[in-house]
């Protein structure tokens, strides 16, 4: 075979492209990529890796920056490595006496699994093929390999379609009378080359590239490409890795796996990637190739029966694992090849991990004494702790379906949890009816890289084929998604979109419930149950750690005491948003809450037409004036009196009063034994209580609803009473109708123009705290006013809540520990924060609000309308209702936090938007000083652990500016 270009020398002044594997190590891994300083790392401590070299993910950047061009010097370097492996090995790159043979692999710094492509048997061609026939002595081998180069070649270099391929190779194994791969002799796989090589010549219009030289070059330069290629790119959108970090690409002499029965290969975890229990893990195939493993086409055995067939091999690659995961103080994932006894470490990275077992494997890790606490704290994302507290099915569903017969089948338990959903059965499909809003489930016969998109809208994933290290299931345990692979019985057919099992067909769209931690896959869909804390030991224990080591406070938003209790059970410190208008939708509620709001607007009249406030107001004045100068300077206090006793005398005569004040006196007791039922489940505890925040049409039946009822009432007019009815709610519905709500007659407005409703609230918060005095149960109430921007709202409300706290106290006799205070989302409240906390004693920002005015977008509307396309064409980089937008929003709250406690030092501040439970905002609430976050139950514990992440880094930050 003629060799194109070998020139063997480099000139010094170019930059390094090139590294082999001897010169590299593990804290090369941005350079090396993950696989390359894996390699470098193994090769280093004297592991037996076959020599290869790693060219740098510079090079790839480089390789874009150039319009798609080689560095210069790149080539040359690779050349001098090969001509090192050639020295090493004792074979030569297309020598037909002796040929070495490589793999060309991608590999990226931050693991993509599956997501590049990887050329092996790179090397051969129609002279080199017969010497390996000859070396081996083993013909049908040498052209096995070589189809599958073709193939391989030819899919990933060339981008000929797959299917091209698999059609032809289908198609003679009908011809010779073949049933598996491995019947067809070295006669019909000579076959199979002579027409691949057909196929790559119709495809491409040229010949196989025969030249070993040119095969290396263009199967680098596809490694280069895939960086780029659309599943990777989902890839890292999805998990937001950043673009620019290239690949690199990884040359390694081949060895084979399939080269008879005392040979394999196989992948390994150090620890089991599940549940975290510490026993080797993984799967191993006799006679194989890797890519048989990976691909899921056979269906592998355990790796412990490899003790028994090759024991070995199998004992050194047990000490080897050890060894491994002592040095890289991690679970590792491990590819190795055993080629006619003699084992090969292909491969050692971090292993991806179940929650469950990232938590179990970082505190075991702290008691076996291999990592820190703190270490530990860094191990596990946030994340994963919210998954292991998802909703899972419990024994007694499981039993009842099982009895019902709904269980369809059995597979591999691939990847925890409960995924509920629409059967589909190809991903583009999964894409819609996901953006749809349908929840599905991806059953397929197994999933390839370019299925990825479907995999990241499904809730879960089904695959019939496959084993514990397929495709389908790395992802979706590194995805956190329930994944049930290898369920041999489904026999899905993806033309007619079903899936059949025992005579059951499943169509696209039948709901199916999949339970990724027994492997079950049932019919229809089942109820879901929430796991507890109490019992997840490790969590619980990972957690006590985080809670040593924050400093934010870990509070929750929780609305009733079923919700508290629960968010104590989650470690939550207080609560820090009770939105009561949530206890006013219970439909025992809502009849009284609509007398009241249907007479609010008479009353008010009414009050105002008796001279209610005005007296009141005049008597104020006068108190006041009597207590700084002396009853002489308010000889009319007695008059004033009298007027206000005569307004009100009048006031309560008035019909529209008596029925504002009757709803308002049935509604008290409710809210009492409300507020009662939480200030006991978080007794010892702060509890803040927002006062009524939405506008009071969502209280009241829809108008499209109530306008066809009349309508249908008139035509009918059989039910005059019922049309009265009708027609009066519709004129206080229509009167109520705001063009924009969200920015109407909400929070601190209502309690102003009806202050009556606030009052009742307050009263009845206080009541049920002087209530639990009496029974012993200590309460630290906190009442807390929404929407306010101006500091007359505030001091007018403030006014009337300590006169209704003065009056409760009085009444009841005890003395209580209440705050008041304010939710910060309006901007104009931040910037006079510092006006607001002379009032105020606690603030509380509401980032929901914040968010909506600051970006002048609709929370109603934003998402449905434009965000997703915001977020696609990346004008924003991410959903800011779901991340706190620094800039904006964060900026508002520097600036609330900093005026509002320099008019107040000891100002508690916490934030109660939906962003208190999401990782990156809890770091920036860290940073910016508030005393807490609050969050919803269920993220309560993801809280504790982001809040300690957001404290660690802090210390490491400190520490690089102390060093
Ligand atoms: C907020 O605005 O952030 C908030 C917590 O209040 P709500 O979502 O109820 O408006
Ligand atoms: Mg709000």
């Amino acid at each position: 075979m003629a060799q194109t270009e070998t020139p063997r020398t480099t000139t010094p002044t170019t930059k390094k492209w090139v590294y082999l594997f001897q010169e590299g190590s593990a804290d090369m891994r941005a350079l090396l990529g993950g696989k390359g300083a894996g390699c470098a790392q193994m090769t280093r401590a004297g592991l037996p890796v076959p020599p290869g070299f790693t060219i740098t993910t510079e090079a790839c950047n480089a390789y874009y920056q150039a319009g798609r061009q080689f560095p210069e010097g790149m080539w040359e370097q690779t050349l001098e490595a090969l001509h090192t492996i050639e020295q090493q090995t004792g074979k030569r790159f297309g020598d037909p006496q002796n040929p070495l043979l490589v793999s060309v692999r991608s590999g990226a710094a931050l693991s993509m699994p599956g997501m590049m492509d990887t050329v092996l048997n790179l090397g051969l061609n129609d002279a080199t093929v017969e010497g390996l026939a000859r070396l081996t002595g083993n013909e049908r081998f040498a052209y096995d390999a070589y189809r599958r180069f073709i193939q391989m070649f030819g899919r990933i270099v060339l981008e000929i379609p797959g299917e091209r391929f698999d059609e032809a190779f289908e198609a003679i194994k009908g011809e010779v009378g073949a049933r598996q791969d491995t019947d067809l002799d070295a006669a019909a796989l000579k076959r199979v080359v002579a027409r691949f090589k057909e196929i790559v010549q119709e495809a491409t219009g040229r010949p196989f590239p025969t030249d070993p030289y040119e095969q290396l070059r263009l199967a680098i330069a596809a490694v280069f490409r895939s960086w780029m290629g659309k599943r990777a790119v989902d890839y890292r959108n999805f998990y937001k890795i950043p673009h620019d970090l290239g690949t690199a690409v990884n040359v390694q002499t081949m060895v084979f796996g399939n080269m008879g029965d005392d040979s394999g290969t196989g992948v390994a975890f150090t620890r089991n990637p599940t549940t975290g229990a510490k026993e080797l893990f993984g799967e191993f195939l006799i006679n194989a190739q890797g890519e048989d493993v990976v691909a899921g086409i056979r269906t592998p055995m355990p790796i412990r029966k490899m003790a028994e067939v090759l024991p070995q091999a199998y004992q050194e690659f047990q000490q080897i694992a050890r060894r491994l995961e002592e040095t890289y103080r991690d679970v590792q994932d491990l590819e190795f090849t055993v080629e006619r006894g003699k084992l090969y470490m292909l491969q050692t990275r971090a292993a991806k991990r179940s929650a469950a077992a990232a938590v179990k494997i970082a505190v075991d890790m702290v008691h076996e004494g291999l990592i820190t606490r703190e270490e530990a704290l860094q191990r596990v994302e946030p994340a994963q702790v919210e998954q292991l507290l998802v909703p899972q099915l419990d024994e007694a569903t499981v039993e009842a379906a099982r009895r019902e017969g709904r269980v369809l089948a059995k597979g591999l338990n691939a990847s925890p949890g409960v995924a509920v959903g629409k059967a589909v059965f190809d991903p583009d499909r999964a894409e819609e009816l996901a953006h749809a809003g349908e929840p599905v489930v991806l059953v397929r016969p197994e999933t390839v890289p370019d299925d990825i998109h479907g995999l990241i809208v499904a809730q879960g994933v089904l695959t019939a084929r496959g084993g514990m290290t397929s495709h389908a299931a790395v992802v979706a345990r590194g995805m956190g998604k329930p994944a049930v692979v290898g369920a041999e019985q489904v026999r899905i057919d993806l033309r007619e979109r079903c899936f059949a099992v025992d005579g059951r067909t499943v169509r696209e769209g039948d709901w199916i419930t999949i339970d990724g931690g027994s492997g079950e896959v049932f019919l229809g869909q089942l109820p879901v149950h929430v796991p507890n804390l109490a019992e997840l030991h490790e969590l619980n224990e990972l957690l006590g750690w985080a809670d040593q080591v924050r400093r934010l406070g870990v509070w929750a938003n929780a609305d009733y005491p079923r919700d508290a209790e629960r968010a104590r059970s989650f470690g939550a410190e207080g609560i820090g948003l009770c939105r009561t208008e949530h206890m006013f939708m219970e439909e025992d509620r809502l009849p009284l809450v609509q007398q009241m709001i249907l007479a609010a607007p008479e009353a008010a009249r009414a009050k105002r037409a008796a001279g209610v406030e005005a007296a009141r107001q005049a008597l104020r004045a006068a108190r006041q004036r009597a207590q700084e100068q002396g009853p002489a300077a308010a000889p009319e206090l007695a008059e004033l009196e009298r007027r206000l006793a005569e307004a009100q005398t009048k006031l309560q005569a008035d019909p529209a009063w008596q029925q504002y004040q009757a709803a308002l006196d049935r509604l008290l007791p409710i809210q009492r034994g409300d507020f009662y039922g939480l200030l006991k489940a978080m007794a010892g505890r702060p509890v803040i209580i927002r006062l009524i925040d939405p506008p009071l049409h969502e209280f009241l039946p829809k108008h499209e609803q109530l306008l066809v009822e009349a309508t249908e009432l008139r035509v009918r007019g059989d039910n005059p009473q019922r049309l009265a009815e009708v027609e009066r709610l519709l004129a206080a519905v229509n009167a109520l109708r705001e063009a924009n709500p969200m920015l109407g007659l909400r929070g601190c407005r209502l309690g102003l123009l009806y202050p009556e409703i606030n009052a009742m609230q307050v009263r009845a918060i206080l009541e049920a705290a002087a209530q639990l005095h009496r029974e012993g149960v200590e309460t630290h109430p906190e009442i807390m006013m929404p929407l306010v921007g101006n500091i007359e709202e505030l001091r007018r409300l403030h006014a009337l809540f300590t006169e209704v706290a003065e009056a409760v106290q009085a009444e009841t006799g005890v003395r209580l520990d209440y705050k008041f205070g304010t939710m910060i989302e309006i901007p104009r409240a931040a910037f006079i924060a510092d006006q607001i906390a002379e009032l105020a004693e606690f603030f509380s920002f509401g980032t929901n609000d914040l968010t909506q005015t600051i970006f002048g977008f609709s929370r109603d509307d934003a998402e449905a309308k434009f965000l997703g396309f915001y977020l696609e064409e990346k004008i924003l980089p991410f959903n800011p209702f779901q991340t706190l937008d620094p800039e904006g929003v964060g900026e508002l709250m520097r600036i609330g936090v900093e005026r509002g406690r320099r008019a107040r030092p000891a100002l508690e501040i916490g934030i109660c938007g939906e962003h208190g439970g999401d990782p990156a905002s809890i770091a920036f609430c860290h940073r910016l000083g508030l005393n807490y976050v609050s969050c919803s139950p269920f993220r309560v514990p993801v809280a504790r652990l982001a809040a300690a992440q957001a404290a660690l880094a802090d210390r490491g930050a400190a520490a690089a500016r102390d060093r």
